[in-house]
């Protein structure tokens, strides 16, 4: 009943101020916590920083017996519990790092029902002594964090997470948390299903943040780009992500050179000299760490002022992910992604042969998991180019409704915090009139043609395939001479971005008019296009 879970949560507030100190929740984490606390199945979207671990923490110190929590990493576990330990937390970890008289102390605290949360990793489940164990501790929730660690879909696939299911059906009556910061729709749906929630509450929570301001560039000149930001926060915290172990170390040097506290970081390193990085930068030993995506998973620094992507990320999850680094002190902070059309290609590169060497080993899959992959890219591609809010597009893509805040000053426009809103991008004047070439072009080709094959049809090529099909007597046929290839080429992205133009992929993709196009194409709507970002000439970089 209602009035139990109110009095339950009354007692959670009490030990959520009393634990870590904080007076109030998150509306999410509110949410999270009475359905935990009424017994319901939970799945929990949260970005990172989003607080997940409460969600499951401090219910468990209100509720009687003992949650298990399971975790895809050691180290992940050990910081969790260092934390809760530190706050007086009655809690403790099993894994294979134990010494065998740690784990006697463990299965003795678990015995005398002493414990009120066990971080578990997911091969322990298939342990039935260990199943027993639990059992007889007490158990009464389980938590599963990295909860998309189950999904093949998902980038961090533990077959071992599919053991829970089989603990779930052993015991039915114990409810499960399931959090992560992942979840596409497919994504979510295996984890409901793997996990066999029972009608859970769905809580999605604080994709939007607020006090983050996202930039795109063009990658002109990395260091100065680098340092002008870097510049507008002197000694104080900021991650650049690179995707090549050699640019970590490359740019680090090159910004120690400029007077900048900074050290590379990537999975190359020893661990020994992973973890001094990784010290050094939470005592603010060093400003910046310049970092390959091995640097994440843990980094509890609050104050990181920016997050710098020295190039363009596989995917939005991946972006919103690490610049959800920013900014968890809820301070206001900055994202700024530099790219380039060749890293676009570059990963397409990479995917394509990944799926070729796999398809060659006989692995199942391989090319359905390569058309998730491009499409996981091309979605990041939509959100550099496509002259949507940045905000807005990141909210959207996990499901979320944005809603623009209220501003007093009529100048603002959108989320006043974006290049996008902040009319830092430059705007086609007739951007109308340039919608609707395009538009009309892909009608004219019959919505059968590519982007390619559009662009050139508009600016009047003389090719083999426009002969061929009778492309140069359309009266769209040259109907942009004088634009560059990479202006119409851009347009057309954000066409596709704006939802305008939609991509159906046959043999290859071809181009086709949504209702929003059409309206777009006879004037019924209206529609914004930007000026690519083309690298004519450096922003400027003086410090
Ligand atoms: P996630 O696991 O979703 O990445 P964390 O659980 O690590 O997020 O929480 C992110 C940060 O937010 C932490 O520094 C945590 O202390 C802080 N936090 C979480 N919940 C609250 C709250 N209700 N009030 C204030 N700070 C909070
Ligand atoms: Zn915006």
């Amino acid at each position: 009943p209602m009035e139990d879970i109110d009095a339950a949560m009354d007692d959670l507030m009490d030990a959520v101020e009393s634990t870590w100190g904080f007076r109030t929740l998150r509306e999410s984490q509110e949410e999270a916590m009475r359905a935990t606390l009424a017994g319901r199945d939970v799945l929990v979207l949260m970005p990172t920083g989003g607080g997940k671990s409460l969600c499951y923490q401090a219910p468990a110190l209100v509720r009687p017996g003992l949650t298990l929590v399971v975790s895809p990493l050691i180290a992940l576990m050990k910081d969790q519990l260092d934390g809760l330990l530190a706050n007086g937390v009655r809690a403790a970890m099993i894994s294979s790092a134990l010494e065998s008289d740690e784990r006697s102390a463990v299965n003795a605290a678990l015995e005398r029902r002493e414990l009120d949360i066990l971080f578990c990793s997911p091969e322990r489940l298939s342990s039935e002594s260990f199943i027993d164990r639990i059992g007889r501790a007490g158990l009464t929730a389980i938590a599963v964090d990295e909860a998309h660690c189950i999904s093949h879909w998902g980038h961090d696939f533990r077959p071992d997470y599919r053991q829970i299911g089989a603990l779930r059906d052993q015991r039915p009556d114990i409810p499960v948390i399931a959090l992560t910061a992942t979840a596409t729709p497919r994504v979510r749906e295996d984890i409901e299903a793997e996990l066999r929630l029972n009608d859970p509450v769905r809580v999605v929570g604080g994709f939007d943040r607020p006090n983050l301001t996202y930039r795109v560039l063009p990658r002109l000149d990395l260091v100065d780009q680098a340092m002008a930001l870097i510049g507008r926060y002197p000694n104080q915290a900021g991650i650049i992500y690179c995707i090549r172990r050699k640019d970590t170390e490359s740019l680090a040097r090159d910004l120690a050179r400029k007077g900048v506290r900074a050290m590379p970081y990537h999975a190359g390193l020893g661990s020994h000299e992973r973890s001094s990085v990784q010290e050094a930068f939470l005592n603010e030993g060093i400003d910046v760490v310049v970092a390959t995506v091995a640097f994440g998973m843990g980094i509890d620094r609050p104050d990181v002022r920016f997050v710098i992507h020295a190039s363009l990320p596989k995917g939005v999850e991946q972006y919103s992910q690490e610049t959800g680094r920013a900014g968890r002190d809820g301070l206001p902070s900055e994202c700024l992604l530099l790219y380039s059309g060749s890293d676009f290609q570059g990963w397409k590169g990479i995917m394509e042969r990944s799926a070729q060497e796999a398809e060659l080993e006989g692995v199942e899959g391989a090319m359905e998991e390569l058309g998730g992959s491009l499409t996981r890219l091309s979605e990041l591609w939509n959100f550099a180019n496509g002259g949507i809010c940045r905000h807005k597009y990141l909210v959207e893509y996990f499901g979320g409704r944005y809603a623009e805040p209220q501003h007093e000053d009529q100048e603002r426009r959108g989320c006043g915090a974006c290049d996008v809103c902040l009319g830092e991008l430059k705007v086609v004047k007739d951007s109308q009139r340039v919608a609707q070439m395009i538009l009309s072009c892909i009608v004219r080709c019959d919505q059968r043609y590519g982007a390619a094959h559009i662009t050139e049809v508009l600016r009047g090529a003389d090719t083999a395939r426009i002969r061929a099909k009778g492309h140069e007597k359309l009266s769209t046929y040259g109907l942009m001479k004088g634009f560059p290839t990479s202006e119409i080429r851009a347009w057309i992205d954000q066409l596709v971005a704006q939802g305008h133009v939609g991509v159906a992929s046959g043999n290859y993709p071809t181009l086709h008019l949504t209702q929003s196009g059409v309206a777009v194409m006879k004037a019924e709507s209206e529609v914004t296009l930007l000026l690519p970002l083309t690298p004519k000439k450096a922003p400027s970089s003086r410090r």
